[in-house]
This record gives structure tokens, C-alpha cells and sequence, in this order.
């Protein structure tokens, strides 16, 4: 070992460590010194008040005197012996701070390197030699120390100027410190935070899990970085990135912990509005199709087959699209929105209501253990979307057609579930909308079956494949043929005749049933006029007119035409609408309606009944009959509410002053109880089925003759 000085230099080190001042000792006494170790303050004290050392080492963390206050004391016995502090890291700013009150230099701990701390003792102890000289060299060392405190001050300056916020805790999480720039964010001055725990910030948005496995990482030593949801004093939110490090002095023992916090609330904000976007629907703020999927998937994972059900419901707004064509879309998306929040209340917590595209929701049921709740809540949806709308005044009423499958007989992924629970919800659809129908796979080959029809049907028109027949209408008091109802027949080339309640929904959907109607229109009339031409006795047409022609805004304009074109007294035409069409309380539908009567014709509501007429509202539409829908007529006899039903409607139209229908009349029961009534016309098979024109004509000339 290298001896640089002389045998008559005593160093003093005082640590409560005995194995620092020891490995101290020993190398400086290998270098020549005469070595004196004391174990606290106190106690070195004590031996520079006996023997008056030429250097002193001094940790700055001990029971009794710390270190500082042993710089203290030092400076009063003797301002020209060199005293160096040992601090560790965690501590710098008190090595600052015992730099300030007079220690000479300091190194961290653990030193690092001996010889540096040799290094330093040398280069204190020249100092002081030359200082016990010489004033001016007394000047430099200030300088030097100066040069020192600068740089523990730079670093000081760097925290304090952080554009992050910092904190350091004690072991036991106490706050000794913040900077500025965590006051700014979180608003609790230097003097609030220090004495507190982190937990002042603490959201309530993490699970105490995310801070035990923290806590765990930090003290065994390790780094912790991760995100935190912090709460300021004022309540606002903060995201921040953390990074904790504990502090260890040279025994390896955790002595604070330095946690660094990067703000990150924009980008965290703009990853929330990311998620949002990909997983909400942004119009009614439901969950959108790619949550749906996710959902779904997660709970065919947890569904236990044995014990529990899994259904889904596909529910579409039928008149939605009407909506829109007559109010605007504008109007529609605030209908839709109601409908969301009307659904969401409805199905209750426990389900999950998404929106996919346009007028399509989703519902998936809660695992449960009882099968029919998807029947009871595709009904109660029903209900409630059947209940009024109030949209900017306006009051609307929605059906939907709603599909119902169940998990697995009716799909065993996620995508044949969907797929055949819209097939039901289609099939629904067409077999009259506005209920509820369940997945069959026999609901598939008829789906197939349809798309072949529908590209026929086509053709239809061009090829001449439309027809029609007349079904008459008799006034019962008089006995006379009144009118007659031209109903579509569609026999394609070369095959039987189509149901009509397969094809005109067809049409319908398609957008076909605009341009069949206005032909079925016109064909109508000119049978009209021919028959008048063939001396028949005069009788009045009706034709059924379906929404999306009533929806158009030129009906009046195609009524007008085809009556000028075929030469029919508009008296004898009988427009059938339903009442779907007219309930929607609008000026339009009430402008559409007086301009039609204006011609002279006469406006019917077919299938009245089935539908949500409001009395009061019925009652100023310009409308002159009613045709009670079959379905009451048929069950009359045999069902107390139908018959109430047919009851109340012949005394409404009483009430009202409108002509009165009964269609579906097959049976001399079903006539006797309507002509007890008072109902004043009949159509049905009891008197005639629809009519080919010519059988129609042979048909009057017999009822007559
Ligand atoms: P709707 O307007 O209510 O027509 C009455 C339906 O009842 C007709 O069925 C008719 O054949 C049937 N019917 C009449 N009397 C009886 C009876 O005593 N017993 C039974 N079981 N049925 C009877 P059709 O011809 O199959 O038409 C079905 C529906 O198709 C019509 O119902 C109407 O809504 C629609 N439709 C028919 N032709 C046209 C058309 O040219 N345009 C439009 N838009 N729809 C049409
Ligand atoms: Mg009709
Ligand atoms: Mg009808």
C-alpha cells in the first residue's frame, strides 16, 4: 500500500457502522495515518476535544449527533480542521446542507473507491495547511467548496425545475419532499404534502391489488413503473406514468423512495376517446357491434350449458326508414335515440344493448336458468316501443320485428348466432312485423328460398306476370254488390300463383311495390271504367296502397293522373290504407290526406284494429271507412275480447260517421252477428272469393239476375 504521509496524522472516523469505519481505518493506516474510530457524534466529540485530529470522516446519519450537528460543533472548537461528510444518495440534500453549515467536501455512500476518499483527505488536508498560511488560500477552498455545493445545487435545481413531478418518501411512505412542479399539479403546497402519504392522492379508479404488487416491487428493492389514476385536492383526475425507485444507503437497506411522475391525462384522454370510438355507438352511446362481439364471446366462454340458457335478441325498427324519408334523418336519429334509452330501461342491468348499423339493435340476455326469458322480454320490448314517442313535438309510434336465438341449438359461434337470429328477426318481418319470432333451421332453406323469389319477382312486371282479381263487397241492408277490392296475383311463367303474403312483402322491401302499385292502380280503374262500359252496375274500386307509396310525396299526383287517364269518377275509387300510415301525426301525412278526399275519392283504413289509433286523432283525419280486420271477425264468435273488439269499432265508426267494412266474413254466424251490428258492408267468402275480371262480371250478372 502506497504511504503518502506522514506517521503523525491522525484521522478521526466517526460512523455508526462499524464496518465502514473499519475498512476506513485500515486503509488509512496502511497510508500512514494513526487511526481513531468513534461510533456516534457524540463520541467523536468527545476524542477531538482529547486529542485534536488532523482530519475528520463523518457519516451523517447516527443516533445521539448526526453528522451535521458534528460539523457544527467542529466549526466552533476549530474552524480550520478539515471535516468531511460520507451521505448517502438519498440524502443529498443534506450533504448540501452540511456543506453549507462547513464541512469540507463530501463523497456518497458507499464510497466507492477508497482511493478516492484518499484523494479527497489529501487534498483537505493540503488546504488546510496552506489555509493555517495563508488567507488567500483560504479564499480558494471556499471557492472549491462552492464549486461543490453548485453542483449538488444543479441537481437540486433540475428537480426542482422538473417538468415531471417528484416525490420522496420515507420507508415508511411518509412524504420528505416534493418539487414545485407536483404542487402545481396537485395542488397541496410543499408544506401540506410533506408529512402526508401518497395516498392523499389516491382516485378510488385502481384496485388495491395495483398497489400491493407496487408496494411488494418497491420494497423488495426493484423499481416499480406503471400508470396511476390520481386525484388532485380540488377532485380533478390525473393520469400519470410512474416510476418509484427506492433508495438504499450502503448497507443495502431502503432508506426513501424517489417516485418521478410523468402526466399523461391527454394521452390517456385521447385513448379513452379511442376506446370509446371503437367500442360505442357515437349516436346513442350504446355499445356498438365490435363490443357486442366481444361481450358475446366472453359469455359463451362462462356459460355453463347444464344449468344455464344464453339467448340473443336481433330486434329492427320497422318503420324506421319511413321515419327518416318523411321527417328527415335528423328527427330519425333523435327517434333513435329514444328507442336506446327506452330499450336500456326495459331490458334492466342485467342485459347488454348494443346498436349495430342503421335501425338494428342487439340484446344479449343474462346467463340465466330460465328459458323463456328472452319471449318475455322480446314481448315487453315490443310493448314499450309501441308505447308513443314524443320527438319535438311530434308523437310517433315504432313496431319492431325482433328475432330470438338461443345458444347452442340455434348457433354454436358468435356468427351463426347473429346470422340466424337475424334471419328470425327478418322472417318476423315478413310474417307482418312488429313481433317476435324464434330461429328455426327451417327458417334458413325459407330465407333461401325468398332471395330466389325476390330476384324473380324482378322480372315480374316486364314479363307481364302481375294480375288481378276482385273480391266483391256487398251493403248488407240493400243486398246490392257496393264495390270490389283488386287484390295482386303473381303467377310467374310457367309455375302456380304466389301467395300474395309472400310476394307483397317482397315488394315491398324491395321498393318494387311503387311502380306494381301504380300499375295495380291503373289497372284497377280501367276494369272499373271497362265494367261500367259493359252496363255492370256501377260499384266502387278499392285498391291497397301501401306506406312507401303514401310515403312518396307525389301519391296525389299519380291518383290524379290515372284517374284523368282511365276516365273514372274519382267517386268510385276507394283508397286502402292502413292505420301505421296515417297515425303518424304529422302535417304531411294530414296535407296528403285532405288533397286525396279533395278529388272526390274515398280514404278506407284497412285491418283496422291491429294497430295504436289514438280516438282523438282519428277522429280529425279526413278519412270516411273502416275495414274491421279479419282476424277480430274470424274469432268473434268464439273470443269475448275479439268480439268486444268488433263491437266497440262499429260503434267508433258509428260515432265517427264512417262507413263500416267487415272483411273476412266466411260463415252465415259471422254475417248474422255483423248484420245485428249494424255493419253496413261485407266482404269474405260467405258472398264471393276474389275474382278473375271475368268471373267477377258473370258473378254480378248472377247476384243480380
Ligand atoms: P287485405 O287488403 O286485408 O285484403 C284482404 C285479404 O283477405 C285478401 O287476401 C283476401 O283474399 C282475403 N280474404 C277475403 N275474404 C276472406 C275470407 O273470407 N277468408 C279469408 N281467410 N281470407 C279472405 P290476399 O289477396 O291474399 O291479400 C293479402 C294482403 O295483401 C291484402 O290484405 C293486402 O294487404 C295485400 N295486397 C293485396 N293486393 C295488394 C295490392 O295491389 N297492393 C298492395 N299494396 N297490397 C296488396
Ligand atoms: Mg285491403
Ligand atoms: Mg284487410
Amino acid at each position: 500500500m502506497m504511504r503518502r504521509f506522514g506517521t503523525d496524522l491522525v484521522l478521526l472516523t466517526i460512523d455508526d457502522e462499524e464496518s465502514v469505519r473499519s475498512s476506513i481505518a485500515a486503509f488509512f493506516e496502511d497510508c500512514g495515518f494513526s487511526v481513531m474510530q468513534a461510533c456516534d457524534g457524540r463520541e467523536g466529540i468527545g476524542m477531538i476535544h482529547a486529542v485534536r485530529p488532523d482530519v475528520v470522516i463523518t457519516d451523517l446519519r447516527m443516533p445521539h449527533m448526526d453528522g451535521l450537528e458534528v460539523v457544527d460543533e467542529i466549526k466552533r472548537i476549530d474552524g480550520n480542521l478539515p471535516v468531511i461528510v460520507l451521505s448517502g444518495t438519498g440524502v443529498l440534500a443534506d450533504a448540501v446542507l452540511a456543506l453549507r453549515r462547513g464541512a469540507w467536501d463530501y463523497l456518497p455512500k458507499p464510497v466507492p473507491d477508497l482511493v478516492e476518499l484518499e484523494l479527497v483527505v489529501a487534498r483537505c488536508l493540503e488546504r488546510a495547511h496552506l489555509l493555517r498560511e495563508n488567507r488567500e488560500h483560504h479564499c480558494n477552498l471556499e471557492r472549491l467548496v462552492d464549486q461543490r455545493t453548485s453542483e449538488l445545487r444543479k441537481l437540486s435545481a433540475a428537480v426542482e425545475q422538473s417538468a415531471n413531478s417528484v416525490i420522496i418518501t420515507g420507508v415508511d411512505g411518509i412524504i420528505e419532499y416534493v418539487n414545485p412542479k407536483f404542487s402545481q399539479t396537485f395542488g397541496y403546497t410543499f408544506d401540506e404534502a410533506v408529512g402526508q402519504t401518497p395516498r392523499i392522492l389516491k382516485s378510488g379508479r385502481q384496485l388495491d391489488s395495483y398497489y400491493a404488487e407496487m408496494w411488494n416491487t418497491i420494497g423488495s428493492g426493484r423499481e416499480w413503473q406503471g400508470e396511476f389514476c390520481n386525484k388532485a385536492k380540488d377532485g380533478r383526475l390525473y393520469w400519470e406514468l410512474c416510476s418509484i425507485a427506492p433508495i438504499k444507503d450502503e448497507t443495502g437497506k431502503i432508506t426513501s423512495f424517489v417516485a418521478i411522475k410523468e402526466d399523461i391525462t391527454d394521452r390517456k384522454r385521447h385513448e379513452e376517446q379511442l376506446y370509446y370510438q371503437a367500442n360505442f355507438d357515437v349516436l346513442t352511446g350504446l355499445p356498438n357491434r365490435f363490443y357486442f362481439q366481444k361481450h358475446l364471446e366472453l359469455q359463451l366462454e362462462l356459460i355453463d350449458c347444464q344449468s344455464q340458457f344464453l339467448s340473443l335478441l336481433v330486434l329492427d325498427v320497422d318503420n324506421l326508414k319511413s321515419v327518416n324519408d318523411i321527417f328527415g334523418h335528423g328527427f330519425g336519429d333523435l327517434l333513435l335515440t329514444e328507442i336506446a334509452h327506452r330499450l336500456e330501461l326495459v331490458c334492466g342491468a342485467g342485459c347488454f344493448v348494443s346498436r349495430f348499423v342503421g335501425d338494428e339493435f342487439v340484446v344479449v340476455l343474462p346467463l340465466s336458468s330460465e328459458a323463456d326469458l328472452a319471449v318475455f322480454l322480446g314481448e315487453k320490448i315490443r310493448g314499450a316501443l309501441n308505447e308513443v314517442f314524443q320527438i319535438k313535438g311530434t308523437e310517433i309510434v315504432t313496431t319492431v320485428s325482433i328475432g330470438v336465438v338461443v345458444y347452442p341449438e340455434d348457433g354454436e359461434c358468435v356468427e351463426s348466432l347473429l346470422k340466424n337470429a337475424e334471419a328470425a328477426m327478418y322472417q318476423a318481418k315478413k310474417i307482418g312485423k312488429n313481433m317476435v319470432s324464434f330461429y328455426s333451421s327451417e327458417l334458413n332453406n325459407q330465407l333461401e328460398q325468398r332471395f330466389l323469389l325476390e330476384s324473380r319477382l324482378h322480372k315480374a312486371l316486364e314479363r307481364g306476370e302481375f294480375s288481378l282479381q276482385y273480391q266483391p263487397q256487398i251493403n248488407r241492408a240493400s243486398g246490392a254488390i257496393v264495390g270490389a277490392e283488386a287484390l295482386l296475383r303473381w303467377t310467374p311463367a310457367g309455375e302456380a300463383p304466389v301467395s300474395p303474403a309472400l310476394f307483397i312483402p317482397l315488394l315491398e322491401e324491395s321498393g318494387m311495390i311503387v311502380a306494381v302499385g301504380e300499375w295495380v292502380l291503373r289497372q284497377a280503374c280501367l276494369q272499373a271504367v271497362a265494367w261500367l262500359k259493359q252496363g255492370l252496375p256501377s260499384l266502387r274500386m278499392s285498391v291497397n296502397i301501401s306506406a312507401l307509396q303514401f310515403m312518396r310525396s307525389d301519391l296525389d299526383l299519380t291518383v290524379r293522373r290515372i284517374l284523368h287517364e282511365s276516365g273514372l269518377d274519382p267517386h268510385f275509387l276507394c283508397l286502402e290504407l292502413t292505420e301505421s300510415m296515417v297515425m303518424i301525426d304529422s302535417d304531411r301525412t294530414m296535407a296528403m290526406l285532405t288533397t286525396l278526399t279533395q278529388t272526390g275519392l274515398t280514404l278506407s283504413l284497412d285491418d283496422f284494429g291491429t294497430g295504436y289509433s289514438s280516438l282523438a286523432y282519428l277522429g280529425r283525419l279526413p278519412i270516411n271507412e273502416l275495414k274491421i280486420d279479419m282476424s277480430f271477425v274470424q274469432r268473434m264468435l268464439t273470443t269475448r275480447n275479439d268480439a268486444a273488439v268488433v263491437n266497440t269499432i262499429i260503434a267508433m265508426g258509428q260515432g265517427l260517421d264512417m262507413e263500416l267494412v267487415a272483411e273476412g266474413v266466411e260463415t252465415e254466424e259471422q254475417f248474422a252477428y255483423l248484420a245485428a251490428r249494424d255493419c253496413a258492408i261485407i266482404q269474405g267468402y260467405y258472398f264471393s272469393r276474389p275474382l278473375a275480371p271475368d268471373g267477377f262480371a258473370r258473378f254480378c250478372w248472377e247476384w243480380q239476375g
